[in-house]
């Protein structure tokens, strides 16, 4: 067993505070790597409050890893000692339905092994990233591009595939009008891949605050969710729409952004229902859908696209001691764009 330390909530709600566990001792087809750097999603503070029901105390939140093999199995042939690896949302399913088959490990019929807030196989509770070290197999280790600073790329194992697996599998790209609704640690993402693959990029947001910002990042245009003369002036305008937004929003409203097939991609998983009226949908057969994460061929493949086009995350490197006044910052919306915990934090404790 691996003796390793990190921060976890021990309740709900209760403040992230110093937490040692076990890593299992590595299998033949095991990575084991130091955890160099996570990002914060909104994700980790939604089970970390337990608003989604369900959640496993004590948890080590954190599935936006990036770090350096120390170890590999007997058996382990993609990755050696010394390697850059990474870890997302996901370390290991079935293997066998058809959505393994196709690449589609988070939609696994037997249901996903999660990083954290998640059991392993074998019934243990799986322990994110808030951490020193971690050990997972190597079918479920991403490569991170040399290019690409380390801290900066951790966000892209979930923010950046969650954006990027929609604008694929919806096709944007040159000559398509795209707009990424929040302009947040997913939603700059958004922009950024967007842009990459060559879509017209709008942001929609709840202000006007990140207007310079929106058009930095690689934004056409800006406009804000508050003004309802948004609404008039771009109704039917979108061939695709992707909702990042983990408040309740007006759903009716952004479907009536939509041109004739126009798609609205649904990220954000606020709590609760929110309504939806037919008559938008059916008003130019427009759909509605919702997409996670991505699988982990897709999740390399953005990596090494991101790699190409020098994309990384906006970040803000904090210590760990710093993750309660992060979490109650990206409640208000107010990170610029991405948190991401600098783990030589864990050796000041
Ligand atoms: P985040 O950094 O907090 O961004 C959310 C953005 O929503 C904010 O920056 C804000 O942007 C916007 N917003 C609009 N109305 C708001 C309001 N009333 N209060 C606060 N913010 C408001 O969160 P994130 O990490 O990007 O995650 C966003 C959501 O996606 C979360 O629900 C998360 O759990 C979910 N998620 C889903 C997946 C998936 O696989 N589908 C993966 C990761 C995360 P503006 O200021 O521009 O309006
Ligand atoms: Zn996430
Ligand atoms: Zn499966």
């Amino acid at each position: 067993m691996n003796k390793t330390r990190g921060y976890a909530a021990a309740a709900v709600k209760a403040p992230l505070g110093p937490f040692s566990f076990e890593r299992r001792a590595p299998r033949p087809h095991d990575v084991s790597i130091s955890i160099k750097f996570c990002g914060v999603c909104h994700s980790d503070i939604h089970q970390a409050r337990d608003e989604w029901g369900g959640s496993i105390f004590p948890m080590v939140p954190g599935h936006e890893i990036a770090g350096i093999v120390t170890a590999v199995g007997a058996e382990v042939t993609k990755f050696k000692v010394g390697d850059r690896a990474g870890v997302g949302c996901l370390v290991d399913s079935c293997r066998t339905c058809a959505q393994c088959h196709e690449g589609l490990e988070q939609y696994c019929a037997s249901g996903a092994v999660w990083t954290y807030n998640s059991r392993d196989r074998d019934g243990t509770p799986t322990m994110g990233g808030y951490s020193d070290q971690i050990v997972a197999d190597e079918n479920f280790v991403l490569r991170l591009p040399e290019r690409l600073p380390l801290d900066a790329t951790a966000p892209l194992l979930c923010a950046g595939i969650t954006l990027y697996s929609p604008l694929a599998h919806w096709h944007a790209g040159p000559g398509k009008k795209v707009a990424i609704v929040g302009l947040g640690g997913l939603g700059h993402m958004g922009v950024k891949l967007a842009h990459a693959l060559g879509a017209e990029v709008t942001v929609l947001s709840h202000s006007m605050k990140k207007h310079d910002d929106g058009l930095r990042l690689g934004a056409d245009h800006f406009y804000s969710t508050s003004d309802a003369a948004t609404f008039t002036k771009l109704a039917g305008a979108f061939d695709l729409i992707v909702n990042t937004v983990s408040a309740p929003l007006d759903w009716n409203a952004l479907v009536s952004l939509l041109r004739v097939d126009g798609s609205m991609v649904v990220v954000g998983i606020p709590e609760g229902q929110v309504a939806l009226g037919a008559l938008g949908l059916v008003h130019g057969r427009r759909s509605i859908a919702g997409s996670a994460i991505g699988g982990i061929a897709e999740t390399q493949q953005m990596l090494d696209f991101c790699g190409e086009h020098n994309v990384t995350a906006d970040i803000e490197l904090i210590p760990i001691q710093k993750i309660n006044e992060a979490y109650e910052r990206v409640v208000k919306s107010d990170v610029r764009y991405r948190f991401v915990i600098d783990l030589a934090s864990l050796g000041a404790e």
